[in-house]
């Protein structure tokens, strides 16, 4: 049996995996329910992000009990979907684009397995999977979409919008989209080995781009959007590889811990 593939989503993802409800118990708390299926004739989960019907904002997530719950039923590939706000003017509302680095604004979240002993630095000059970001780009290009892949994510800690200051910040920092939902997501997934990667949907422009932004305004776009984004999803999964071999995600803890025991033994 190969590993399932996770998609962590918004409710309008659930509809493509039909199949046995279940809730992992973790050491950060119990996940939301997930869904255990089948995707283009592999084992696929569905994890709703925000819990059912979307009751966590983007700061209150438990993300580690959503990784760790993943990693315990054996997941080695995450495909994430997040709604973004574009900061780059040559994006536009409804587009999907596949994220190629991540800005990490979050303020208040657990952002870390690894909280004591072995003291961990986990690599991410590459945060996001290539394998997977290949494998939406093709899929992106099958549904004659050509998904741009080279937009830097700035994530936000919410849950209100961003100021247009803040917008002109992350700007000069090389942000191309905002979202609220990307860290610590992506880096907890390379702490626990997991190919992790993005497609995110533009539901409008940034603050200070458009006039004012509304939640609701998000919600339908993202309806909108839902109908290819999960067409896109589906052709994603079936062109993951079988292996692991194009990528180091699975080997990410190798070079990143200190005073591993085994070290210790040699040196004594
Ligand atoms: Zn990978």
């Amino acid at each position: 049996m190969k590993p399932p593939i996770a998609i962590i989503g918004g409710s309008g993802v659930k509809s493509i995996i039909k199949g046995e409800e279940k809730i992992i118990g973790t050491p950060y708390g119990p996940t939301p329910t997930l869904t255990i299926g089948q995707v283009k004739g592999r084992e696929a989960i569905y994890l709703p992000r925000h819990g059912e019907g979307h009751t966590a904002p983007p700061h209150k997530v438990n993300y580690r009990a959503n990784i760790w719950g993943l990693k315990n039923l054996g997941v080695e590939r995450i495909v994430a979907t997040n709604a973004v706000g574009a900061i780059d003017t040559t994006l536009s509302p409804g587009e999907i684009v596949i994220p190629s680095d991540l800005i990490d604004f979050t303020k208040s979240r657990r952002g870390t397995f690894y909280d004591g002993s072995p003291v961990t630095h986990i690599d991410v000059s590459e945060p996001y999977c290539p394998t997977l970001r290949h494998a939406i780009a093709s899929a992106g290009s099958d549904n004659k979409k050509n998904l741009r892949n080279d937009i830097v994510m700035a994530c936000t800690e919410g849950p209100r919008y961003e100021t247009p200051a803040e917008i002109r910040m992350l700007k000069t920092l090389g942000g191309g989209i905002v979202g609220m939902t990307g860290a610590p997501e992506a880096f907890l997934a390379r702490e626990q080995e997991i190919c992790y990667a993005s497609i995110s949907f533009i539901s409008n422009m940034a603050a200070g781009l458009q006039r004012t932004l509304s939640a609701k305004e998000v919600e339908e776009k993202g309806r909108e959007t839902g109908q290819i984004l999960n067409k896109i999803l589906i052709e994603a999964i079936g062109k993951i590889p079988d292996t692991r071999e194009g990528c180091s995600c699975g080997r990410a803890l190798a070079q990143a811990q200190l005073n591993k025991p085994e070290v210790k033994e040699q040196t004594c």
